[in-house]
């Protein structure tokens, strides 16, 4: 069996060592790779291989292609037709269909946390594919409401206009401090990876925050998450959320779901990896 791993930059990518991983602990014998598409012109002559190759069952999909790939399948499910994006598709009596496991990725990934969404107002930062998978997931966690801030306006309004009928969403311009009291911080934007490692998208947190949530899992702690820390506000990183998204492929890929403890040994497994002294 053969599933892959779609996108344009894919050096850092951990997924196919957390797939790996899965394989042997499950003896699935099968291949995760990467395969870097330079633009989305390549993307269709992916497809017509994946769709003959009879050992070639799934993928997933990941920055910038997340959207662009609804353009190659027949067919979507109801979540992806709500988020506008899937990070997973699979054969189903070969037809190509659209899931999208990100949003469960982050529920799944917040059950280690004892918080409760519900009612709560939610103070999202950014606006891309990563916010369009975890709106979704806030409308099942039922939020009070949604405050969402975006470096490019623009793209925030269009955003909203989107979502506004799906759940309450409030736009604000970037670095705005919204003066209404916010309960949950949710960082979706690479501040706090990489070239802005040493940056937090919020200079400071409000007070009464009781949780924080940054999607990135690489630093272990981004400066967000150190703000919290020294408030003594609960956080949590990526981490459990990537390796949620990647179990759950294998509900569309293999009819399978991964056991409790594989899970958790390959988070550990995978923090080892990636963070060596933590
Ligand atoms: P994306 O679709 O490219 O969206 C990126 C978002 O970040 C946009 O809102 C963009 O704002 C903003 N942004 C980009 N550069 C910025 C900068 N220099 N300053 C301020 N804002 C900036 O990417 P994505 O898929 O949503 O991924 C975003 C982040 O989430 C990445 O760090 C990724 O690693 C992480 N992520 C984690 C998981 C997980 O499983 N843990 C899953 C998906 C994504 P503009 O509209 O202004 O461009």
């Amino acid at each position: 069996m053969k599933f892959y791993l779609l996108g344009k930059s894919l050096k850092h990518s951990i997924s196919p060592l957390i797939h790996s991983y899965f394989y042997n602990k499950l003896n699935i014998n099968a291949t995760y790779s990467n395969l870097e598409i330079a633009d989305e012109s390549l993307i269709a002559d992916f497809i017509q291989k994946f769709k003959i190759d009879e050992e070639s069952l799934g993928f997933n999909i990941t920055i910038p292609y997340k959207e662009n790939i609804l353009n190659f399948v027949n067919e979507i499910s109801e979540d992806v037709s709500i988020i506008g994006a899937s990070n997973c598709v699979y054969k189903k009596d070969n037809k190509l269909v659209a899931e999208n496991t990100d949003w469960i990725g982050f529920i799944k990934g917040i059950e280690h946390k004892n918080i409760d969404f519900i009612n709560k107002t939610i103070l999202l930062i950014g606006a891309g594919g990563a916010s369009r998978s975890i709106i979704y997931a806030l409308h099942k966690l039922k939020v009070k409401k949604v405050i969402l801030t975006n470096r490019t306006y623009e793209n925030a309004l269009k955003f909203v206009e989107i979502y506004k009928n799906f759940i309450d969403i409030e736009p604000i311009k970037w670095h705005n401090f919204y003066k209404k009291p916010i309960d949950i911080i949710i960082n979706t934007t690479p501040i706090g990876m990489g070239e802005f490692i040493d940056i937090s998208p919020l200079d400071s947190i409000p007070n009464n925050v009781q949780f924080v949530f940054d999607a990135i899992y690489n630093p272990y702690e981004t400066k967000l998450i150190k703000l919290a820390k020294e408030m003594n506000i609960d956080y949590l990183n990526g981490l459990h959320m990537l390796i949620y998204q990647a179990a759950e492929s294998y509900k569309y890929w293999l009819n399978i779901s991964i056991p409790d403890n594989v899970m958790n040994q390959a988070f550990e497994y995978a923090k080892i990896y990636l963070y060596k002294s933590v």
